[in-house]
C-alpha cells in the first residue's frame, strides 16, 4: 500500500522517495540503512518454529510468505508505482507489458462478455482479442478511436470491457478517454487503459475515468532497453480482482528486474523532459520538411487531437510518428537505413533513439488508413522514439535519411 503521506509530494518528487520504505532499505537495528532496496533473491520463507509457520500471512501485501507473492523489492516497485498513480490502491506487476493486459483482461471478462478495442490498439493486444480472448468465448469488436458516437453505438449489454490506448502507440491518436469512460460507465462495462505512452507523469488515468491504467515498464519506466515488465494500477475494488487474477496465472517477477526498473523510475522525470522537448522540436521541424506529408503527434500544435492532448495530459514523451508524401515502401526503407544515431527496432522509451517502419493498414478493421484528411497516396510512415541524444545531432541523422528518401 502507498504511503499517503505521499500525495502531497509533487510526482517529481515521488518518483525520488517512492518505495523507499525504511523497512525495504535496512534491517532493524538500522531501518533504512541504505538508500535503493537492496535485490532479495529469495524463494522461500524460513520459520524459527511450526508454530510461527503456522501464524504466516499467506496472502497479504507486505508480509513475506513465499517467492510468488513477492519480496520487498518486487514490493517497493509496486508501491512506487502506485504512489505515482492518484487514486491507486495497489499494483500488480507482470513479467511484461503484454502480461499486464492480458492480467487485466481476464481479472474483469467472462466467456460471453463483449470487450470493445480501440482500433489503434498495439498489435499484441488485437491478436489477443482475436485469439486467446476469443477461445474463451469472450468477443471482441474494435472502434474508431476518435469517434466517441461510434462508440456509443458499438455498446451493448453484453460490453463488460474497454480497452483504450491513448494516444495509440503507432498512428498517435488521443482519444477522449473521459467522454469513452463515461459512456461505459454508463453501461456497467470497465474501462482498461494502456497508458504506456504517457505514463502517470503525463496522464493521471484513475483521475481521467480509467479503472485500471496498464503500462509496459519495459519502456519509460525501464528507461534502458534492459529489461522486459509490466504493471496494472487501480482502485480498491479492482485491485482486489487484478491480484486474484494475477495469483492464479501465477504471475511474479524476477527482483532483480524490479530492482532496474526502481533504478530507472528515479531519473524518469527528467529523461521523459528532455525527450518530450527534443521530440516536439523534431515533429515541428519536420513537420515544416517537403518531404513530410503527415506528422503524427498531439503533442504538435494544429494537429488532430491537440486540444484533447492539452486538456487531459500534463506531460508527453518522445514517441511520435510521420509519414512520407507519397513515393513506396522502398524509398521509406532507405531513409531508415541511412540513419546512424536511430537504431533500427521495436519498443521505445529508452534512453537511445529508434526508428520503425509504420504500415497501419493491415492492422485497422474499424477505422481508416491514411487517416481521414489524409492524401491515399501517403501511406509509409516511420515512427520515431527520441531519446536523449542531442536533438541537434538527431537533426541532421534526419536530414541524411531524407536525402537518401529523395534519392530512392
Ligand atoms: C510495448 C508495448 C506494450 C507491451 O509491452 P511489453 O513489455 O513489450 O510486453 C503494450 N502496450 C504498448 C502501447 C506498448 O508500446
Amino acid at each position: 500500500m502507498a504511503d499517503n503521506s505521499s500525495d502531497k509530494l509533487s510526482p517529481g518528487t515521488r518518483l525520488v522517495t517512492a518505495g523507499r520504505k525504511p523497512e525495504w532499505t535496512g534491517t532493524p537495528p538500522e531501518p533504512g540503512s541504505v538508500v535503493n532496496p537492496p535485490v532479495w533473491r529469495a524463494s522461500t520463507h524460513l520459520y524459527p518454529d511450526s508454530k510461527a509457520l503456522k501464524q504466516g500471512k499467506p496472502n497479504e501485501d507486505g508480509h513475506f510468505y513465499y517467492g510468488r507473492r513477492g519480496a520487498p523489492t518486487q514490493w517497493a516497485l509496486a508501491d512506487a508505482l502506485t504512489a505515482l498513480e492518484p487514486g491507486a490502491t495497489g499494483t500488480m506487476l507482470y513479467p511484461s507489458g503484454v502480461a499486464a493486459i492480458a492480467g487485466a483482461l481476464l481479472a474483469v471478462l467472462r466467456p460471453g462478455d463483449v470487450l470493445l478495442m480501440t482500433d489503434n490498439a498495439y498489435e499484441p493486444s488485437r491478436i489477443m482479442g482475436r485469439g486467446l480472448l476469443k477461445d474463451f468465448g469472450i468477443e471482441t469488436r474494435w472502434f474508431d478511436p476518435t469517434d466517441a458516437a461510434a462508440f456509443e453505438a458499438a455498446t451493448c449489454d453484453r460490453t463488460r470491457a474497454v480497452l483504450l490506448e491513448s494516444p495509440g502507440s503507432l498512428t498517435l491518436e488521443v482519444q477522449d478517454v473521459p467522454a469513452l469512460a463515461a459512456t461505459a460507465r454508463t453501461r456497467g462495462a470497465t474501462v482498461v487503459l494502456d497508458n504506456t505512452w504517457a505514463g502517470p507523469l503525463g496522464f493521471p488515468a484513475l483521475q481521467r475515468g480509467a479503472d485500471i491504467t496498464v503500462m509496459s515498464l519495459t519502456k519509460h519506466v525501464g528507461g534502458h532497453s534492459d529489461l522486459m515488465l509490466g504493471s496494472a494500477s487501480a482502485g480498491a475494488d479492482y485491485y482486489g480482482k487484478l491480484r486474484r487474477t494475477a495469483q492464479a496465472l501465477g504471475q511474479v517477477v524476477s527482483p532483480d528486474d524490479a530492482s532496474l526498473a526502481l533504478r530507472g523510475l528515479r531519473t524518469m522525470g527528467v529523461r521523459l523532459k528532455h525527450e518530450t522537448a527534443s521530440a516536439l522540436a523534431l515533429a515541428e521541424w519536420l513537420a515544416t520538411r517537403p518531404e513530410v506529408a503527415r506528422v503524427l503527434s498531439p503533442m504538435l500544435p494544429g494537429s488532430p487531437g491537440h486540444d484533447v492532448w492539452t486538456r487531459d495530459f500534463t506531460g508527453g514523451c518522445g514517441l511520435f510518428s510521420f509519414v512520407f508524401k507519397g513515393k513506396d515502401a522502398g524509398a521509406r526503407d532507405a531513409f531508415i537505413d541511412a540513419l546512424g544515431l536511430f537504431g533500427i527496432g521495436y519498443s521505445w522509451g529508452g534512453f537511445e533513439s529508434l526508428v520503425t517502419p509504420v504500415d497501419p493498414a493491415g492492422l485497422r478493421t474499424a477505422s481508416a488508413w491514411p487517416l481521414p484528411g489524409m492524401d491515399p497516396a501517403d501511406r509509409f510512415g516511420v515512427r520515431l522514439s527520441i531519446g536523449l541524444e542531442d536533438p541537434d545531432d538527431l537533426m541532421a541523422d534526419l536530414v541524411a535519411g531524407l536525402a537518401a528518401w529523395n534519392a530512392a
